[in-house]
């Protein structure tokens, strides 16, 4: 588990309308981009304080949930001023601790501000999930404790002074196995802003949450939050219950993290483009910064905006039809995103396209204004100067593009949501104007907004990979007599055929282009000459218009045919077969190979095993020599065998044995 600390920094920044995001100071772990891309410089809170802790949270078996019998509901309800509502498999307990700090004036938050407080957030859960999780109070207790909420050590000491006081275990650092929240339980800790200190600046030097997140996103995860809190009352030492509005966003932000949510943040690459690569040196991750998220920093100045996309699918809150992937060049009708799911209209929400050539996922949402979601003055739309000036950052409603972090490293969690900034660095947008393309950094995925109004209609031009398979007649060909024929065939991609043309080749050369028949299939035969050894024939698809209009693209196959050396034919005639002792006897000896006129190499002849003559076979002989053997000397059978030597390119063979009489 990680904790995520939520900080005001960026909140204030935009609220008090300042029209710069690059902010000196130390490099932060979890927000700044990349120190070796000095073009992409900080996007870092300028005191050393607003960091964001990752603590290792020692992994406690979780006991089952006990179902609250009536009697604890009642003694919960009587203990305090909160309602209690009888827990269901959907409905999440909170142990509400309220920490009265020591040495703080604090504000006048009450037990009916908790209570408006944890209403309000299960509201805002249960439209966000359809109804999929709420939160009821457990129990509410207040605690006295003098540790610092400035330190994320001061937070967890916190943690276990109050899961003591509501269990009786230290639920954070006890290390007894059986301790820890239950299923759908969550250990909040409220702690109240100082008295005036609206934004959450001073009170805790800019934290307003913290909480802890499990890598298993699920609305059905427990945890431990900490979240500042403030008054209902406008009347009590804040302005028109800022510090209220600002808690509810700030605890429906932390119970986000223990579902298992990160920050929902912008991706920002320095070197003019937009969509780099997560392993890219010149990119990075401006955390926090999307004011249309609850994982955001908490823009808001009332209201606590809805999830994205990418959010909800983590957490399996969207429908069978309100999410769809497009694997095709294609164009979807987007629903606005609703600021419930309750009795939201149907329809698309969220699309998702995976970029075939590297395999990362994008999503589409169309992010509109939301009812009773509100922003100060100024902020946070309008344009903003990033990198020192040299980008320049345009935040507004519209269709947008976002990714996931795939991986934890120093400069972003994993699943951290990146808005993708649409256009050039130096004129980047956090929304697609309607008619403007988004291209993935490979080129293969294009996104458009063809119109926006009630809905949107975007149009994806997908890049294909067809399979393309390669087959052959045979294994191996024989020089100049057997020819392998090869059939390369398209399989069907976009719903058709892809046609066009195949290129045959040996290694690098081209032996034969030859064009498919309207079902993808192209053949060819390969020459009988290609040379005695192993081959690589490789066939290249080439789509012909009416495929490249769909976008479809193949990889070339490659298949082995060996050519093997020709077979021979050799025989041994003789002139006369019989010779008187002393003769000369002549023979004809024959090589043929099929397919070549004039076998080469040398023959040799043997009477009774043993070799007399070797004679050189020329191409000019044409397979034919005449070969007067040594005179005989004895009387008797002589058995004579011509053995061919065979080739480079052709076998050896030995002929017939001829029986020559000597009298
Ligand atoms: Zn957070």
């Amino acid at each position: 588990m990680r904790l995520r600390r939520r900080t005001t920094a960026l909140a204030s920044t935009l609220a008090a309308g300042a029209l710069t995001l690059t902010l000196a100071g130390p490099a932060l772990a979890d927000s700044a981009p990349q120190p070796s891309a000095p073009s992409a410089t900080g996007f870092a809170p300028s005191t050393g304080e607003h960091r964001d802790d990752t603590v290792p949270y020692a992994p406690k078996s979780t006991p089952a949930a006990t179902p609250l019998s009536a009697d604890q509901l009642r003694s919960a309800a009587g203990a305090t001023t909160l309602s209690a509502t009888a827990a269901s498999t959907t409905v999440h307990q909170l142990d509400i601790v309220v920490v009265n700090p020591s040495s703080t004036v604090k504000n006048s938050a009450t037990s009916a501000d908790a209570s408006s407080l944890v209403a309000d957030v299960s509201a805002y859960w249960s439209g966000q999930s359809n109804g999929k999780a709420s939160f009821v109070v457990k129990k509410f207790t207040t605690i006295t404790s003098a540790a610092s909420c400035k330190t994320t050590s001061g937070i967890t000491s916190m943690w276990t002074a109050a899961s003591k006081a509501v269990a009786g275990n230290d639920w954070w650092g006890g290390g007894n196995p059986t301790s820890g929240p239950a299923a759908r339980e969550h250990l909040v800790v409220l702690y109240p802003f100082a008295s005036g200190d609206h934004d959450g600046s001073t009170t805790c030097d800019g934290t307003l949450g913290l909480g802890t997140t499990p890598t298993t996103p699920s609305v059905t995860n427990n945890g431990l939050t900490f979240a500042l809190f403030g008054s209902t009352d406008a009347t009590v030492d804040h302005a028109a219950g800022a510090e209220y509005y600002t808690s509810r966003q700030s605890l429906a932000h932390e119970l986000g993290h223990n579902f298992g949510l990160q920050h929902a943040s912008t991706w920002w690459c320095g070197s003019g483009h937009t969509d780099g690569a997560f392993t890219s040196t010149a990119c990075g991750m401006l955390s926090y910064l999307d004011p249309f998220d609850v994982m955001g920093a908490g823009f808001g100045d009332q209201g606590v905006p809805a999830l994205s996309g990418p959010q909800k699918l983590r957490l399996g809150l969207l429908t069978s039809s309100q999410h769809k992937t497009v694997t095709d060049t294609s164009t979807v009708t987007l629903q606005p995103v609703p600021q419930s799911e309750t009795g939201a209209p149907a329809g698309l929400q969220a699309t998702q396209v995976k970029d075939p050539s590297t395999g990362e996922t994008y999503t589409v949402e169309y992010r509109p204004s939301l009812p009773g979601v509100t922003f100060p003055a100024g902020s946070p739309f309008g344009t903003y100067s990033i990198d020192n000036g040299a980008g320049a950052y345009t935040i507004g409603y519209g269709v947008r593009v976002l990714r996931l972090a795939p991986a934890d490293t120093t400069y972003w969690s994993k699943n951290e949501q990146a808005l993708a900034p649409v256009g050039s660095a130096s004129s980047a947008t956090s929304y697609l104007p309607a008619g403007q393309t988004f291209t993935t950094r490979s080129g293969k995925v294009s996104i458009k907004v063809a119109g926006q109004g009630s809905t949107a209609t975007v149009s994806f031009v997908v890049h294909r990979k067809a399979r393309l398979s390669l087959s052959r007649s045979a294994t191996a060909q024989r020089y100049r007599q057997t020819a392998v024929r090869l059939t390369a065939r398209t399989a069907t991609t976009n719903g058709a055929v892809p046609t066009g043309t195949v290129t045959f080749k040996d290694g690098s050369k081209a032996l034969k282009t030859v064009t498919t028949s309207s079902t993808g299939v192209a053949s060819y035969t390969l020459p009988k000459t290609l040379s005695v050894k192993a081959h690589t024939i490789t066939a290249v698809f080439i789509p012909n218009s009416a495929t490249r209009a769909r976008f479809v693209e193949t990889s070339p196959v490659s298949t082995t045919v060996k050519v093997t050396k020709a077979a021979s034919a050799a025989s041994v005639k003789l002139a006369h077969t019989t010779v008187r002792k002393g003769a000369k006897p002549k023979v004809t000896v024959k090589v043929s190979v099929k397919g070549i006129t004039g076998p080469t190499g040398t023959v040799r002849l043997y009477e009774n095993g043993h070799k007399v003559k070797t004679v050189t076979l020329s191409a000019s002989r044409k397979g034919t020599l005449v070969v007067t053997l040594p005179k005989t000397t004895k009387r008797g059978t002589v058995k004579i065998v011509a053995k061919y030597s065979g080739s480079s390119t052709i076998l050896a063979k030995t002929s017939n044995t001829a029986k020559l009489r000597v009298s």
